[in-house]
């Protein structure tokens, strides 16, 4: 049995509590969580720690099998240049991809990440997982612009799929982008998702060229699709619409659904979405640093926050990131948005993440009878409740 306090604990969904006590069994199995009312009592056995208290973090978006790519792509060359960039380096040093994802997965656990939704396009990432502490929900990820691919890429993912759950890995088939997936390869998933009530996540409005993609089909994604990938896109009919109004009209109601980026997504994007689908189980996943390595633009926070829309916190790639840390995506939101709250950012990064992989009887708060990791955050400005650039993350169980 272990006792342990911290000059705050913030239990991720719940308020805070100032200098409040864990009961935590030997195994990390949460026993209890004590309000103090702020007074640390002497206790036999108790451990204190300067600091902020936390559950583990749940990383929502990471793509482990890019991780043999760090520091191989060049920053600030907006989306077009990156997917250029990825589809010519992918295979680059692929001896090297087991052991990069191996390395990937323990600092992910080294820096307090308990559970990952993790973008994959093959099964390559299988044996990191099978063996690893962390929980991983792979989403198998198919694209496919051109129709007459649908049906190959969806057989494909499906493959994959059953490769995972097979050993008891947790997976479902996803599609990659409005902009990257053929209506009738959305339609294949749509159906799949809706019979198995499966969990979906979709990369949305990552890029200014998207909405361009969408309004007349110019710009970076149609130069790509077109001239780099050589794909023919005549049967292409940009929609006038927003890419989001696409993507949100296959996916279906019922299924807990991340929407990753949302860079660009705009207020009336917002009111659609509220008006489309169900709150509860829509969850608009954030990859700051990602997006800065890329676009070298932040998506709207204040107005997701205004708009009481569920928040998660996701890494992306080590090929668009250079550290796969939560706490790191935090520091930036912090940086560039002060005003944000400690509480909110901890709900971000451990309780919403846990609720849009559907882990809230695993992970997200320190709630007794689960085993959610605990973790200290140290450098924390603690007269103000703000992550510093000096805060750093320190795994307690
Ligand atoms: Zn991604």
């Amino acid at each position: 049995m272990r006792k342990i306090s911290a000059t705050y604990i913030f239990p991720g969904n719940q308020p805070f509590l100032k200098n409040g006590i864990l009961i935590c069994n030997d195994d990390g199995t949460v026993v209890d969580l004590i309000d103090t009312g702020g007074q640390l009592r002497e206790e036999a056995g108790l451990e204190h720690y300067t600091g902020v208290m936390v559950p583990g973090f749940v990383n929502a978006h990471c793509h482990l099998e890019l991780s043999h790519l760090k520091g191989k792509i060049p920053e600030k060359t907006g989306l077009g240049g990156f997917l250029g960039a990825i589809n010519k380096l992918r295979n680059l040093e692929i001896e090297n991809q087991e052991a990069e994802m191996e390395k990937a997965d323990f600092q992910m656990k080294h820096a307090g990440i308990v559970a990952v939704g993790d973008v994959s396009n093959s099964y390559a990432s299988f044996e990191t997982k099978r063996n690893s502490k962390i929980k991983y929900h792979t989403f198998v990820e198919a694209f496919g612009f051109h129709p007459s691919r649908a049906e190959k890429a969806f057989t494909f993912a499906e493959f994959v799929e059953s490769m995972f759950r097979e050993f008891g890995l947790s997976a479902s088939v996803t599609p990659h982008s409005p902009y990257s997936v053929s209506e009738n390869l959305f339609l294949k998933i749509r159906e799949k998702a809706l019979a198995e009530n499966t969990i979906l996540s979709v990369h949305n409005q990552e890029s200014r060229d998207e909405l361009a993609f969408f309004k007349d089909g110019s710009g970076g994604i149609a130069r790509h699709v077109h001239e780099i990938l050589g794909i023919d896109i005549s049967h292409w009919q940009p929609t006038g619409k927003s890419s989001l109004e696409f993507t949100l009209s296959f996916i279906p109601k019922e299924n807990l659904l991340l929407l990753v980026h949302n860079t660009f997504t705009s207020p009336e994007d917002i009111q659609m979405l509220k008006r489309k689908r169900n709150r509860e189980n829509t969850f608009l996943v954030l990859c700051p640093n990602a997006n800065l390595y890329i676009e070298d633009h932040l998506p709207p926070v204040l107005l997701f926050q205004k708009e009481k829309m569920n928040i998660c916190l996701g890494t992306d790639s080590l090929a668009s990131n250079h550290m796969l840390s939560v706490l790191q995506e935090m520091k930036t939101l912090q940086e560039h948005f002060p005003e944000i709250t400690l509480q909110d950012l901890v709900e971000w990064g451990c309780w919403n993440g846990s609720r849009a992989l559907g882990l809230t009887h695993l992970f997200g708060s320190l709630e007794s009878g689960k085993k959610p990791g605990v973790n200290l955050i140290t450098g924390v400005d603690l007269q103000r409740l703000k992550i510093t650039d000096k805060s750093k993350v320190k795994r307690l169980l």
